[in-house]
């Protein structure tokens, strides 16, 4: 049997890159740039005020009693028409280029308000206070954004304060999602008698979207290798990754290996030393210049949700260039006594929250069976316990994979309302 770290390196060794795409920023929000940014300009550009005030020569202001002349206003978006020379002085408002022959800033509170063209400065000025030095933030050239980022609010803010109205992404994997059995049917048709409505498509597809790739549902195949291969076959064209769910364990209907096999995979199949998710179909199959990889899921729903986080999420995010493929980890403290024995790295799905020392601590979220997707709603974490590793007691520290960032609304976040 495979270790789930053997697993994902053969499955997530080597994943080709998605090309890039330019897309507008009001289409960047959580993509990933395909290669660095730089800034096409000084930011800010110019020498500009970082208040509501009066530009001067600082040298002028150590007299109180002299009023310095004010030769004219400049708002933001302005430039002034002449220079400061000594004994004047320019109004200039927030973010207005500072005037030729001024050195400092002097705040509105700091004057008298001005009276007859003329303004008087209480206390003195040093060189370059309040003055925003063209530059001072970003040079033109420099990478602001670096390949791999991530793009957040801000993140594509200095997108478009570098002059970047476009940026170059790497292309959301598609991946095709295809549930088989006899016994499942979609969600919004009527049951008969020993038949289930479908999770795996639902899950899969949200999980899908979660990882930055988008969702090609190709509902729900019987265990029939021709109506595999054929719905399998189908989505070739068009997918970057086809998932499946179901049918892939020793069972007499389990007709997925088959099918991989029919479409020219090279094929592998595991029983991945883990707990849920033990079996693992993989292969590559050839589709034009590409080669798309296949992931064969259990049909259990624990045990596809935990598989697809473990092998299918990773293979996306590196697909895109994300630096950090893999969930995030904590540690955490054991609120109770497990019972997990050892033998198989087991995937525990937990509840985290505070205790009064505000450490975090880590709950059981509920049966741990397979089948029951329940707990995995209610989980924000899977702890990681490696293979041989006895089942941690009460008060022990483990370490959780976070699988909801949501995860702080245990952990101790305030709501304010
Ligand atoms: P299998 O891996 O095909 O043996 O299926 C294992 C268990 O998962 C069975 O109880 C199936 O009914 C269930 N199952 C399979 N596919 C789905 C699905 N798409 N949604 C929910 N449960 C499923
Ligand atoms: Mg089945």
């Amino acid at each position: 049997m495979l270790t789930v770290e053997e697993a994902l390196a053969r499955t997530c060794g080597d994943v080709p890159r998605m090309p890039p795409e330019g897309v507008p920023l009001a289409d960047a929000l959580g993509r990933v740039l395909a290669e660095d940014v730089r800034s096409t300009v000084d930011v800010p550009p110019w020498d500009n005020t970082a208040m509501d005030g009066y530009a001067v020569i600082a040298a002028d202001t150590v007299d109180e009693e002299r009023g310095l002349t004010v030769l004219e206003t400049v708002g933001a978006g302005q430039v002034a028409t002449q220079p400061v020379r000594p004994g004047t002085a320019i109004a200039i408002m927030t973010g207005a280029p500072m005037p030729e022959g001024a050195d400092a800033v002097v705040m509105v509170e700091d004057t008298d308000g001005a009276r007859q063209g003329m303004v008087q400065v209480r206390g003195r000025a040093t060189p370059g206070r309040h003055v925003r030095r063209r530059g001072e933030d970003v040079r033109a050239g420099d990478v602001v954004l670096p390949a791999g980022t991530r793009l957040t609010p801000a993140a594509i803010g200095v997108a478009a304060s570098t002059g970047h109205a476009r940026l170059s992404v790497a292309r959301r994997p598609v991946v095709a999602i295809l549930s088989t059995g006899d016994e499942v049917v979609p969600v919004g048709e009527p049951l008969r008698p020993g038949q289930i409505w479908s999770s795996n498509n639902a899950t899969l597809a949200a999980m899908v979207l979660e990882a930055g790739a988008v969702p090609l549902d190709l509902g729900i195949a019987p265990d029939r290798l021709d109506a595999t291969v054929a719905a399998l076959k189908s989505a070739l064209a068009s997918a970057d990754v086809v998932v499946t769910t179901g049918g892939v364990s020793v069972g007499a209907y389990d007709v997925v290996k088959e099918a991989f096999a029919e479409l020219g995979a090279a094929m592998d199949f595991w029983r991945v030393r883990m707990k849920p998710g033990k079996p693992l179909a993989f292969g590559r199959v050839p589709a034009g210049d590409r080669q798309v990889p296949l992931f064969g899921l259990p049909g259990n729903p624990v045990s596809c949700t935990v598989n697809f986080l473990q092998f299918v999420r990773p293979w996306l995010r590196k697909a895109v260039g994300d630096p950090r493929p893999h969930l995030p980890m904590v540690s955490a403290i054991a609120a109770e006594d497990f019972d997990e024995p050892p033998g198989r790295t087991r995937l525990v799905r937990v509840a985290l929250a505070r205790d009064e020392t505000g450490a975090l601590v880590a709950h059981s979220a509920g049966s741990q069976s397979s089948g029951v997707l329940s707990a995995m709603a209610r989980a924000q974490g899977l702890m990681v316990l490696p293979a041989e590793a006895p089942s941690p007691h009460r008060g022990q520290l483990v370490r959780v994979q976070v699988i909801d960032p949501g995860y702080l609304d245990g952990a101790g976040a305030d709501y304010p309302t």
